[in-house]
């Protein structure tokens, strides 16, 4: 294996031991002679900041991955390399084209490893849905408005129209279905009632045919009965999380007519929790289905849905096209409940991981934030002696001038600290994806993984047994391929 070593370091680290170039070179090449491989090149930047890509000897780096001079990059830390995740996102790509690999020595970051790769993969996916979250700011605009009663603008909702001046007036001829729609949810679903006003000839807001899930919509709108809404409804792509939490305020248009009582829309909000937990979710989403491959054929895992009892919950399952349409493999099918408890496990997995490089850290924070707290104070004594006239003009000129330059010196560490790939902000990602997981439906799951994931390989531990006291199976998934 033919390595580059890639090491870095700041201006205001030159004197920090361990961080001193000839410090890194050591331990990378005492790592690599572990490994067995042997050193291609070196590529230094003495004197970079890592806050982005212009340093001469990464570019170097670049152009001779792309020229394949080596298989694989060392870096002592990942913050020698990168401190943002768009960059890391970059070069991982870069890598990624050029089949090259990349390792820490002294951290979980590499891809030489299924697990370091799982990781990295996260890191990626987290760069993109980040990208994309971006307008939290806005949102947090929307809320205010929505906390003042102000609706944020968005297009009439069926039942009411705009008025010149921007207000909501009922159109009593749609109201009169809203109502309908209200009433008959008590006892009907949402694709009955659609069918229902279809065949009464009753067109929805588009002058179209109702369906189950504009039925719904209406059903979902707090602002029938007066209210508004602001969801935490974060929109990832085209993953959708949802989540209890949400703002629910007084809909303040003075004279504005709700069309239904609040009880009325408790009371159906309760109903479509109700039924969403009893109803058969579509069975044509299964989140794992064909990214799973098969350890002992390399097929992919389809998922499936069978009645195993009438009235029982379907069952859902992946099973191993190698056996199941080839008859060429023996791996034993699993439900999906074993899988997510995999999937689950792993992102643990990285949580840990993720603990034991945070306990290193933020010490340095400190002891920055108080020799910048001491330079000031030593501004403060230099101006003292000098108005005292302990000191000339030109030694007090001389002071400020050395203290101002340390203090620099001092914020731009601070500053570029608070740029490094924040281990809390990807923990924070991790524990979400863990805590929604469950809550998220099957599009959304399918969606998240098919969109991560090209493969992820999976050996089956132990078979699950059916019965009066089911075990899911026990899996291991043994790598991942991102996409
Ligand atoms: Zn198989």
């Amino acid at each position: 294996m033919r390595c580059a070593i890639y090491a870095r370091v700041s201006t205001d680290e030159q004197a920090t031991e361990g961080f001193s170039i000839p410090a890194q070179k050591e331990r990378l090449e005492s790592f690599i002679k572990s490994q067995g491989w042997h050193i291609h090149d070196f590529y230094i930047d003495d004197g970079y900041s890592a806050k982005n890509l212009e340093r001469p000897q990464i570019k170097r780096m670049m152009k001779d991955i792309e020229a394949n001079k080596f298989d694989v990059v060392v870096v002592y830390k990942l913050d020698r390399m990168v401190r943002s995740v768009a960059d890391l996102h970059k070069l991982l790509k870069l890598f990624e084209r050029n089949k090259v690999m990349f390792k820490s020595a002294t951290e979980m970051f590499d891809t030489t490893s299924a697990m370091g790769r799982f990781f990295i993969t996260l890191v990626g996916a987290m760069a993109e849905w980040e990208r994309e979250n971006i307008g939290e700011r806005v949102k947090f605009g929307t809320q205010q408005m929505v906390e003042q009663g102000i609706r944020p603008g968005s297009p009439r909702p069926y039942g009411y129209e705009y008025t010149e001046g921007g207000e909501l007036k009922i159109v009593e001829d749609e109201a009169k279905w809203v109502k309908f729609i209200f009433d008959k949810y008590a006892t009907n679903g949402a694709q009955t009632i659609a069918i229902e006003l279809n065949q009464m000839g009753i067109k929805n807001k588009k002058n179209d045919l109702w369906h189950g899930s504009s039925i719904r919509y209406i059903l979902d709108n707090p602002i029938y009965a007066g209210l508004l809404r602001w969801d935490y409804r974060r929109r990832s792509g085209d993953v959708r999380i949802f989540n209890d939490d949400f703002t629910i305020a007084e809909f303040k248009q003075e004279g504005f007519q709700p069309i239904i009582t609040k009880e009325q829309f408790e009371l159906t909000q309760s109903l479509i929790k109700e039924r969403a937990t009893n109803r058969i979710r579509s069975t044509t989403h299964y989140p794992f289905s064909t990214i799973i491959r098969c350890s002992e054929c390399g097929h992919k895992y389809v998922g499936r849905t069978e009645i195993r009892q009438p009235g029982n919950r379907p069952y859902r399952s992946y099973s191993c096209q190698g056996r199941k349409k080839y008859g060429v493999c023996n791996a034993a099918s699993f439900s999906e409940e074993a899988m997510n408890e995999a999937f689950l496990k792993s992102l643990e997995y990285s949580l840990g991981q993720l603990d034991e490089i945070a306990a290193g850290h933020d010490i340095n924070h400190i002891d920055v934030e108080n020799s910048l707290l001491k330079i000031q104070n030593k501004k403060e004594r230099a101006k003292e002696l000098y108005i005292e006239g302990d000191i000339s003009k030109k030694r007090y000129q001389e002071l400020m001038n050395e203290y101002t330059k340390e203090e620099n010196k001092l914020q731009s560490a601070i500053d570029e600290a608070e740029e490094v790939i924040s281990t809390e902000e990807i923990k924070k990602f991790l524990l979400h994806l863990k805590d929604e997981w469950k809550d998220m439906d099957y599009e959304a799951q399918k969606k998240a993984i098919q969109s991560t994931f090209e493969t992820i390989t999976i050996k089956v531990i132990k078979k699950g047994t059916a019965g009066k006291n089911p075990k899911p199976a026990v899996l291991d998934i043994i790598d991942y391929q991102k996409r």
